[in-house]
């Protein structure tokens, strides 16, 4: 139901739970968050229940801080509200994690393909028909905006989706149909959102994401595409925030 995402310097952490703490009042039934260290390693945690409870898990047992990562809070359409149905979802080697708002309208038949071809499930949502299609384009081209390009595509019904891979580190990637996507512009660093409210504590520059079109975030550099490919020219425009609101 919330999304926001992160890439530049090493504070994930901070940026990702302050993120879906400002996503809270959207409603939703469990959180999670994925990020990669300084050594290329990806972690994930999540919880079924209040954000307060990974955020309580979290101290208890840290996980490893990082440049990028990714942030969800879910609201269950597919698989009830339990830990293992909550986003971020993994790739078959672990390496891939994604996130997912809206519904995957043809996932039955995508997961019944991902079957025939010996694919394990985790979880009963949607999503992680996407997470495991996803890792699999990215075996073959090695690019996480290829690969997303390559499966949404396929998909049907509504979506933002974000996705980082530990082998491609300070990259987060995104697309969107039917559901929104928000980048934060800052300086050495940017952000994404389901809205402006995940990132307005650290930038008041904004761009939105058009239906059908995929963006590439890195420290220095935001890059949109179409579905097609093609580049897309992006619009700035600032966030006008009432802060004691
Ligand atoms: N359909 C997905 C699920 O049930 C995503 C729901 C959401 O938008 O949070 O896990």
């Amino acid at each position: 139901c919330g999304i926001v995402g992160y890439v530049g310097n090493n504070k994930s952490l901070e940026v990702l739970l302050g993120g879906l703490k400002r996503l809270e009042y959207r409603g939703y039934d469990s959180a999670g968050i994925a990020i990669i260290d300084e050594d290329g390693e990806l972690g994930t945690r999540k919880r079924a229940g209040k954000l307060q409870m990974l955020v309580d898990d979290l101290e208890a047992t840290p996980l490893h801080n990082g440049a990028t990562g990714i942030g969800h809070t879910r609201w269950a359409t597919h698989g009830g509200p339990t830990d293992v149905n909550a986003h971020p979802h993994l790739g078959r080697d672990s390496k891939l994690a994604l996130i997912h708002n809206g519904i995957i309208e043809n996932f039955s038949e995508l997961k019944n393909e991902l079957l025939a071809e010996g694919a394990t499930f985790a979880s009963e949502t949607d999503t992680e028909v996407a997470a495991l299609l996803v890792g699999r384009e990215y075996e073959k081209s090695g690019d996480l905006t290829d690969a997303l390009r390559a499966v949404v595509a396929r998909l049907e019904g509504a979506f933002t989706l974000l996705a980082v891979h530990q082998d491609q580190p300070g990259v987060v990637v995104g697309a969107r149909r039917n559901s929104p996507l928000v980048i934060g512009l800052g300086d050495g660093e940017n952000f994404l959102g389901s809205d402006v409210a995940a990132f307005v504590e650290f930038t008041r520059r904004a761009v939105a994401i058009g239906q059908d079109q995929i963006v590439t975030i890195r420290p220095d550099s935001v890059d949109v595409i179409d579905f097609d490919g093609n580049a897309v020219e992006v619009e700035e425009f600032d966030i006008a925030w009432d802060a004691s609101a």
